[in-house]
């Protein structure tokens, strides 16, 4: 994809479109969870608020990433993100943006959902750890052996 010349046809023959010509450079070192959930929160407060599937797909996603950005993730928000999104486009909203609001959940996730799920699942993991270890501290017989 670094190769990929920058004109229309073969932007479009890779599934891409040159949108507003505007291009953002990320190196590696870029959080790219952080960063599509920086997209979908701007999203979310521009949508008007009209159409059903633009108002609460833009908000679900951004409360999705928002999870994901905060240590409250889950393994399968991922394809959580990648359903809603695939629902708001195709005719159900009235101006393009119910589009633009889809396209980079889909992107991001289709190039880096290991990083999504990985992410995901980080969270998962600590939580249940952290839910053990408060069991295990709450256990009456542990309690009692602490005080003898
Ligand atoms: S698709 Fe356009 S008109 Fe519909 S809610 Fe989103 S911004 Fe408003």
């Amino acid at each position: 994809m670094l190769d990929l010349p920058y004109d229309f046809d073969s932007l479009t023959a890779a599934g891409s479109m040159s949108g507003s010509s505007a291009i953002i450079v990320m190196d590696d070192s870029v959080d790219i969870v952080e960063a599509l959930a920086n997209i979908s929160e701007f999203y979310a407060h521009e949508s008007c608020g009209q159409c059903t599937p633009c108002r609460e797909g833009s908000l679900w996603m951004s409360k999705a990433l928002h999870r994901l950005t905060h240590g409250e993730g889950r393994a399968g928000d991922a394809d959580y993100l990648v359903k809603i999104a695939d629902n708001i486009p195709g005719g159900r909203t009235i101006c393009a943006f119910g589009e633009a609001c889809s396209w980079p959940v889909q992107s991001f996730v289709a190039k880096f959902k290991d990083e999504f799920v990985a992410r995901g699942t980080a969270d998962e993991e600590r939580r249940a750890a952290a839910a053990k270890s408060q069991k295990v501290e709450a256990t009456p017989e542990l309690a009692m052996a602490a005080d003898h």
